[in-house]
């Protein structure tokens, strides 16, 4: 659509949402209230599924597990995919809100674990939902093919391969656009686009360090993994202070560091849990083997009996968006929004949703709806104070309902509408 068209389609849209927020609000509280963890979103993927085929799309489940995809063909216009991610963490929420989580699940692990939506993918699920149904009621006022796609397992950073490796592209029409949003700490009413790398590559790697254990009487006859992992955590973060360039951005965190049961005992081996952030495939492609070169060397120094062992946990690509894209999508959220559309800065979290794009070799944009109450945030701005606000993953990250819901329906549904005829 062009600009003046968008601006009509957002005024025409805009009762319609208001009517809908009721039973989006509703919809919203259930899927946070029963939060299933990566790869197991059975009851979430039959909601979204339900809804779709009440709304007359064409509907395809289980594919990469739980994904669900809905494709409703409305005359000639491009494809565009919209994607919401579907699973929750294994985190006890703490929020005290009316509507917490209180669910416990088993992991992949086996191990209880309490579950909460304390990533907001319940309001991305809402938001397509929403998205989906408006835009089936109102196909007089637009032509093209809409994809729903609701995928699984974004936190285990398998979910959207899995849907890929399962015979999507070869299932379901090409996109030629691949839209995406996800809510951050940020002012609730605003979005912020970035063209170019939105949000970092994410690598997670163990390090499993072997020794020799004795007796903590006679170090002598041990070779210690815990000195070598103590020089081994130190020494890393020498790979962003002194190897990466000062005007490059990357994070390189050990969140855990594993060895021993007794404090008389010099254990055998001990193990560190690394996560990298990048926006640079070259510079993570550096610290990828820096990681390998010092923990080799580290335990090289230490005369350990073996090379450590290396596992990769996990592995996010770039969000890196495309220009053109971004600047037909921010033009029309400046329709809608004004000025409570900004660019942002990157963020160093990591998404698959770029897989999409990348296996079908797509351009794709993806972008942030704030869902700070406009007060907190603006106050905790004036005070320096945003890092105290619970972000994602948090026990408290707690989203306010209005106007994030509304935001983000208005934020997909205009992006769409920009592609379509
Ligand atoms: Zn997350
Ligand atoms: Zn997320």
């Amino acid at each position: 659509m062009e600009i003046n068209q968008i601006k009509s389609f957002n005024t025409r849209m805009d009762s319609f949402i208001d009517k809908l927020l009721p039973e989006l609000r509703d919809i919203y509280k259930d899927i946070h209230q029963n939060p299933e963890l990566s790869l197991q979103e059975f009851r979430t993927a039959k909601i979204a599924a339900d809804y779709l085929t009440k709304y007359q799309f064409e509907v395809t489940t289980e594919i990469g597990i739980t994904g669900v995809v809905g494709v409703m063909k409305n005359g000639n216009g491009p494809t565009v995919m919209l994607r919401a991610d579907m699973d929750a963490l294994p985190v006890a929420e703490a929020t005290g809100l009316p509507y917490q989580s209180t669910k416990i699940a088993r992991d992949e692990d086996g191990v209880e674990v309490g579950v909460s939506h304390v990533c907001g993918h319940d309001l991305h699920v809402t938001w397509l939902m929403g998205a989906a149904r408006l835009f089936s009621e109102h196909r007089d006022v637009w032509k093209s093919t809409l994809m729903a796609v609701f995928q699984p397992g974004e936190e285990v950073g398998r979910g959207a391969q899995g849907m890929i490796d399962d015979g999507m592209m070869e299932r379901f029409p090409k996109p030629d656009i691949i839209l995406g949003q996800h809510v951050m700490v940020g002012e609730s009413g605003t979005v912020g686009y970035r063209s170019g790398a939105i949000l970092s590559a994410g690598n997670s790697l163990k390090v499993k360090i072997f020794g020799r254990g004795s007796h903590g009487s006679q170090p002598q006859t041990s070779i210690d993994p815990v000195i070598m992992a103590a020089a081994t955590t130190m020494r890393l973060q020498t790979i962003i202070s002194r190897e990466v360039a000062p005007v490059e951005n990357a994070v390189l965190t050990i969140g855990a560091l594993q060895a021993g049961t007794k404090e008389n005992i010099i254990p055998d081996d001990a193990t560190l849990k690394l996560n990298i952030r990048t926006f640079n495939d070259g510079v993570k492609d550096h610290i990828l083997s820096a990681v390998k070169r010092i923990c080799c060397a580290e335990c090289a120094a230490s005369n350990a009996p073996r090379d450590p062992e290396f596992t990769t946990l996990d592995s996010y690509p770039l969000t890196e968006n495309d220009a053109k894209a971004t600047a037909k999508v921010a033009e029309a959220f400046h329709v809608q929004f004004g000025d409570k559309a900004q660019e942002t800065l990157p963020a160093s979290a990591s998404e698959d949703f770029s897989v999409f794009g990348r296996n079908w070799k797509v351009p794709y944009v993806f972008w942030f709806v704030g869902g700070t109450d406009p007060q907190t945030y603006l106050e905790a701005k004036k005070n320096n104070q945003i890092n105290t606000i619970p972000s994602n993953h948090s026990t408290k990250f707690a989203p306010v309902i209005d106007p994030t819901l509304k935001t983000g329906l208005q934020a997909m549904m205009t992006a769409a509408a920009a592609w379509f005829n």
